[in-house]
């Protein structure tokens, strides 16, 4: 299994190919690596309402059930620096933050 084309989308900070799932613990969006990775600590499916979901693999069952498919979350492997959240390190250099910034 993998995510349908239509979920792939593009890593607005390093550019990988990445997919936004919900976690199936509380909802929550998180980008996952788009390209499945039987490495990958998280079990991917797709949803009968077409989103995909994820969950946390552990290790008393890590392995994924039928229908899933093993990935990465991409805040392992993205290879951009994390963002500044302290404003103290902003400069006055009318540098304007990106708007994935802002909303981080
Ligand atoms: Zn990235």
């Amino acid at each position: 299994m993998k995510p349908a084309s239509h979920h792939i989308t593009a890593c607005k900070r390093c550019r990988a190919l990445i997919c936004w799932a919900l976690t199936t613990a509380n909802g929550r969006r998180q980008p996952i690596d788009a390209a499945p990775d039987e490495k990958g600590n998280l079990a991917v499916t797709s949803g009968v309402d077409g989103l995909l979901y994820v969950r946390s693999l552990t290790k008393t069952h890590p392995e994924p059930r039928p229908g899933e498919w093993q990935a990465m979350p991409h805040h392992a492997t993205c290879t951009a620096p994390p963002p500044r959240r302290s404003s103290t390190q902003r400069r006055s250099s009318g540098v304007r933050l990106a708007p994935w910034q802002v909303r981080l």
